[in-house]
């Protein structure tokens, strides 16, 4: 198998056109690569029968592009809450942000034998309509130190399926909300806190700005 050990190196996102696209088998993810901000994404192999195809990747990615974030302890509006909120659970460390795309986005059944596997990786209207689920990404967001991570679930109903994970570096610019500097917008309220716990507005330019009246709730 052409496997090459990538080891990522902290703080530095400029990949070379050769870092690009490169499998890599560790840590049960079976390939990474370089998104175009600089953004580091791991391939889980649980779900590699869902990404192989380059077309079904694309599908993924595009559903990861339309994540929908909402604040850790905002009620999660959707019934992926269930599986996500169990995961929460037996957390250390609660996320910053949960999340969930839409619309829902269809993909070859886990468990596949492989007959029926072969069989779709040479043509997937080949496959047994039976053996095509319809699934939504559900999504948790982590922030340690200056990286944020983005782990993101295939809900599979009972149970949430690893599907990839997104590493990128923090906005460190100052007089930013955790949530702008983690690249999450939606979840900014448009203010930050100080370190002298002093709330002040956010100075991202993502129209997260709210006016100083609206500072004094809460
Ligand atoms: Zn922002
Ligand atoms: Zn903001």
């Amino acid at each position: 198998m052409d496997s090459t050990p990538h080891e990522p190196e902290p703080g530095t996102r400029t990949p070379s056109a050769d870092d690009r696209n490169r499998p890599t088998e560790r840590a049960g993810y079976w390939r990474s690569e370089y998104l175009p901000d600089g953004t580091e994404r791991y391939w889980s192999t649980l779900a590699r029968h869902c990404t192989e195809r380059d077309e079904d990747r694309a599908t993924v990615a595009a559903a990861l592009d339309a994540i929908t974030w909402y604040r850790h302890k905002a009620s999660v509006p959707f019934s992926a809450g269930a599986s996500l909120n169990e995961i929460i659970r037996q957390l250390t460390s609660p996320p910053i942000a949960a999340g969930i795309s839409e619309p829902p986005i269809t993909l070859p059944e886990s468990g596949l034998s492989e007959c029926d596997r072969a069989l779709y990786l040479r043509d997937p209207a080949l496959l047994d309509s039976d053996l095509i689920q319809t699934t939504s990404v559900v999504a948790l967001a982590f922030r340690e130190s200056n990286a944020v991570f983005l782990m993101y679930y295939l809900d599979e109903g009972i149970q949430a399926r690893p599907v990839a994970l997104d590493i990128r570096d923090m906005d460190t610019a100052p007089g930013r909300s955790i949530g702008c500097g983690a690249g999450l917008h939606q979840i900014c309220r448009g203010r930050y806190i100080t370190e002298d716990r002093e709330t002040r507005p956010c100075q991202c330019h993502c129209g997260c700005e709210q006016p100083e009246s609206a500072l004094r709730h809460d």
